[in-house]
């Protein structure tokens, strides 16, 4: 494996140049990467198929669409993102006036999971461009396909000056957190978040860590319980279950909790037919290694729904658990697979409680159309975000900054939010020559404290 170092020696020469800050250049940037979801969106949609089975909606709706989304958002809000802004400037400063500057970080390394190669890869980026960074690309070496064509793709279309992609697995990782970044962007699991953030404490680097964890949906019996139904066996099975922000687990009011389960089937065999392992449009896990983890979490419960696997199809059927044994490494561990855990419970601060005595999660889900419900499950939990009376979608709300809390991670991204987080704002402060109040220069004689003191 060649060094690092060189390539990200040419980024940072590329960015002192000053190429990366003026609007029109980001522009010309967000466009170029445009032109490559646009007129790639054929063999991007081979790659993520090749990679996860992943269908051409799919692809379109979760991948390539997302970005397509987020780079018209932020093409159109960039001029207004990057305007100083003023603030207001005290008496003891006046004559002057303060604005907040956003200037470029500099050089920031992105780095991917390989549940969404792409989204994940690009919408990072975007927000790096936008705030005008040069950035070093890392995909995920799990999912091979997308990670080649993406370091075939990224060079032809963006700056090569301003981009660079390194492929490869843990070991070009490493070498790439022992250089000096101005900002790591990872997206991927709470273990390797622990590795980053420790590389980058080196170099007093900050980080933005987007990690995962075991996001609760809180169904309640007033609810419409055939669109929960439909709305959570879409969340979770979506991506076959490898989704951050994809109900981990569902509690489920006790009067309810059959009816709703018989909907989830009905669900399931609506999107996907009798057996989901002959539709089009169900994936598969990324490797051999993750289905055999995800396999055996569906042995800490009781089969419901499903259960039936292929590991030489890496298929695993939606599956929905019930009796699930709370020791159980499927109530320990982040499912990342469709395997949905189903727990009833008999009041809503049983189920508030259930959520607060385990770590902060990436999303809370909570179907009920009580007011009072939402303001109680909203006011005493905390997560990354929240979405109530569906799952997954506050994602697709470009304003809505989209990031963990605690052990999901910290920092965030999506629209304004991304442009900040690949930003540093500036204080500047600038002063009049003119009018030098003596009150700050010593000697310090009676009269100057009093006034300070009627100052301040
Ligand atoms: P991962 O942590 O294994 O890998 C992420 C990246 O880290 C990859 O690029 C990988 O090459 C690199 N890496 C692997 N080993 C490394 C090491 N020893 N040192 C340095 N870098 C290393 O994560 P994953 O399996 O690709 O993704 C699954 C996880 O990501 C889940 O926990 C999921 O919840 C999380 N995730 C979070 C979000 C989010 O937006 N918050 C989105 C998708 C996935």
């Amino acid at each position: 494996m060649t060094e690092p170092t060189d390539s990200i020696a040419s980024l940072r020469t590329s960015f002192d140049s000053g190429k990366t800050r003026p609007e029109e250049w980001r522009r010309a940037q967000l466009e170029r990467l445009k032109a490559l979801a646009e007129e790639n969106e054929d063999a991007i949609a081979e790659a993520l198929h090749a990679d996860l089975g992943k269908s051409r909606f799919e692809a379109r709706m979760t991948e390539t669409g997302t970005v397509l989304a987020e780079i018209g958002h932020t093409k159109s809000h960039l001029k207004a993102w990057m305007q100083p802004k003023k603030v207001s400037t005290p008496l003891s400063n006046q004559p002057g006036h303060s604005r907040i500057v956003y200037e470029p970080l500099g050089v920031v390394l992105i780095m991917a999971p390989w549940n969404y190669p792409v989204n994940l890869v690009l919408t990072p980026l975007i927000g790096a461009i936008a705030a005008g960074n040069c950035a070093a690309i890392k995909p995920s070496e799990v999912s091979p396909h997308t990670s080649a064509l993406l370091a075939r793709l990224i060079p032809a279309y963006l700056d090569p000056d301003a981009f660079k992609v390194f492929e490869g697995g843990a070991d070009v990782s490493t070498a790439l957190l022992e250089e000096r970044f101005d900002h790591i962007f990872f997206t991927g699991s709470e273990q390797i978040g622990r590795i980053v953030m420790t590389a980058a404490a080196k170099h007093l680097t900050p980080v933005t860590l987007e990690l995962g964890g075991k996001s609760p949906c809180i169904v309640h019996g007033d609810c419409d319980l055939a669109t929960a139904a439909r709305r959570v066996a879409w969340g979770k099975f979506l991506n076959a279950g490898q989704t951050c922000i994809a109900p981990d687990y569902v509690l489920v009011h006790e009067s309810v909790a059959d009816a709703f389960i018989e909907k989830l089937g009905t669900s399931i065999r609506k999107f996907f037919g009798k057996d989901a392992k002959g539709s089009p449009d169900y994936p598969r896990i990324i490797s051999e290694r993750h289905f055999d983890r995800v396999a055996g979490l569906i042995e800490g419960g009781k089969i419901a729904i499903g259960g039936e696997s292929d590991r030489t199809e890496k298929y695993i059927a939606p599956t929905v658990l019930t009796e699930v044994d709370p020791e159980a490494a499927v109530m320990r561990e982040e499912i990342f697979g469709p395997v949905l855990p189903v727990i009833s419970y008999r009041t809503i601060d049983d189920a508030i409680r259930f959520v607060t005595s385990r770590p902060k999660p990436l999303a809370l889900y909570l179907f009920t159309k009580s007011a009072e419900i939402q303001q109680q499950v909203i006011g005493r939990t905390s997560s990354g975000g929240a979405c109530i009376n569906d799952v997954v979608m506050h994602l697709a709300v470009p304003e809505l900054p989209f990031g963990g809390v605690g052990p999901s991670g910290m920092g965030a991204y999506h629209g304004r939010a991304s442009f900040d987080t690949f930003s540093h704002a500036r204080a500047v402060l600038t002063k009049s020559e003119h009018l030098d109040v003596p009150l700050r220069y010593p000697p310090f004689s009676g009269w100057k404290l009093k006034a300070l003191k009627w100052l301040q």
